[in-house]
């Protein structure tokens, strides 16, 4: 199956960890990143993962991004949609600005990267396609309309999609993480952190690794039954049902 996997949010937390195990795994691997260039470089050096700068919510600058991508590392084969980011506040304190910067990075992301992917896909019938969405877009969290609604919505998305693709070889899942140890948890308050930690029953925050690992996983031949399924993994934090 490796072939061209596309990571993005690829050079940080979360996505580090899948780029470099699925390079371990054979992939060839492009982690897309938006504006550190000194965490990507360190990341692009230690990791060997070749990166690219580009922001998910510009459609024009995807579409150009995976072409220049492709052109240089063949077609791709699996897409990680992992990129988000937080602005937290209450919803009747809320900007529009901050509204419209998490909807446009963590869920118009949806559409501007797997639209620049999905024809290849189909025309090649073959695609994994794999969405980070959160605990907080399952169950709601105070202080994250914003966040809770663009995660909400990747979960409808990987399911529609999945059923548009299930005949075409394309299989499309989406992960839940609960708290994971990254950059995004560090910038919450260390009172806040502790009670975060406090309400997960197997009494601490996840590694980006345990994340990798199921998405390694879900991008493999291995998992081809497996479709417009929502992973959660969260500690027992919360027990979805569906
Ligand atoms: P980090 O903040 O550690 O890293 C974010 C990565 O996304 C960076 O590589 C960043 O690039 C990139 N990025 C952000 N905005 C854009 C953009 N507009 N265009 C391109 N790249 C962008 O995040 P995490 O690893 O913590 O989170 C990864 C995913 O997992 C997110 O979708 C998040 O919502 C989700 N998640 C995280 C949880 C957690 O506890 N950490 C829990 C549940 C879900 P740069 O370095 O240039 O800023």
């Amino acid at each position: 199956m490796p072939g061209l996997a596309i990571v993005t949010g690829g050079t940080r937390g979360i996505g580090a960890a899948i780029a470099r195990l699925l390079k371990a795994e054979g992939w060839s691997v492009a982690a897309i990143y938006h504006g550190n260039d000194e965490a990507a470089e360190r990341f692009r050096r230690d990791s060997g993962v070749s990166v690219f700068r580009w922001d998910v919510a510009d459609e024009a600058a995807c579409r150009e991004g995976v072409a220049t991508v492709e052109a240089e590392h063949g077609p791709v084969g699996a897409l990680v949609n992992n990129a988000g980011i937080t602005r937290d506040g209450m919803f009747h304190r809320m900007s529009w600005a901050n509204w419209r910067a998490v909807l446009s990075t963590n869920l118009d992301s949806m559409f501007t990267m797997t639209r620049a992917v999905i024809e290849g896909m189909r025309a090649r019938q073959s695609g994994r396609i794999i969405n980070i969405s959160s605990i907080n877009g399952q169950k709601g969290q105070r202080g994250q309309v914003n966040y809770s609604a663009a995660k909400a919505g990747v979960i409808g998305f990987t399911k529609a999609l999945a059923l548009e693709n299930a005949s075409c070889g394309i299989t499309v899942n989406a992960i839940c993480p609960g708290y994971i140890d990254t950059d995004m948890v560090a910038a919450v308050p260390e009172d806040v952190r502790a009670g975060i930690v406090a309400e997960i029953p197997v009494g601490r925050l996840g590694q980006p690794e345990e994340v990798a690992d199921a998405v390694a996983y879900l991008s493999s031949p291995r998992a081809a039954f497996c479709t417009g399924a929502v992973l959660t993994l969260n500690g027992g934090q919360y027990i979805a049902n569906g």
